[in-house]
């Protein structure tokens, strides 16, 4: 006998799992492919684009396939429906950002640009603030309200506020029309009841 008292050595991996601080994925990195890659599927941009209230880009292919689907992850169950993006009058510049439709300037993701919601027109704050822009669309001409005006540079925090706002509206509303199908029910119940009698 002369193998007690030695442990069997068992098989150890010896890869050791060095923690990187994930802090070199630097911000401006993060920025700039939002604005070039769609916040659904993370393939490049590419036309038909379309832009939630949340500033957010989508190739309209992928929300089409979502919605037909129904298999929208949840940080994005504020889309339920066409209603719930715009179609957007963009151009794609060579290197594959989306383009101001006055100036041409490039959307960096950190450069403030915004659409408006009642044309879909894409626009940089510089050509908004050179060319005085106020109640009408610069590009297309149509009339627009504040609320209109969609910053494609919301914080994270900025955007989960509006997603929670949209959410909230969206059961409110489903809330109304169950209220009215329930009233309009009983209102039939009653009529019948007035009939037997
Ligand atoms: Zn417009």
């Amino acid at each position: 006998m002369g193998n007690d008292g030695g442990s069997i050595p068992g098989r150890q991996d010896l890869v050791k799992v060095h923690k990187k601080k994930k802090k070199n994925v630097s911000d401006s990195f993060i920025k700039s492919s939002k604005s070039q890659y769609c916040s659904l599927s993370k393939d490049p941009l590419k036309k038909p684009i379309v832009g939630d209230k949340l500033g957010q880009l989508y190739n309209k292919k992928n929300i089409l396939e979502c919605l037909l689907n129904k298999n929208f992850p949840k940080i994005f169950n504020h889309i339920t429906s066409l209603k719930d993006v715009k179609d957007l009058n963009c151009n794609i510049s060579k290197s594959g950002k989306i383009e101001c439709r006055i100036s041409l300037e490039e959307f960096s993701g950190i450069n403030k640009f915004y659409f408006l919601w009642s044309c879909g027109c894409v626009i940089s704050k510089n050509s908004i603030d050179e060319l005085n822009m106020k109640d009408k669309c610069i590009v297309c001409g149509t009339p627009f309200k504040n609320s209109d005006l969609i910053s494609m540079n919301y914080t994270n925090e900025e955007k989960e506020k509006i997603r929670l706002e949209i959410l909230k509206e969206k059961n409110e509303r489903k809330k109304r029309k169950n209220k009215g199908n329930n009233e309009n029910k009983d209102n039939s119940n009653l009529g019948k009841k007035r009939i037997r009698i």
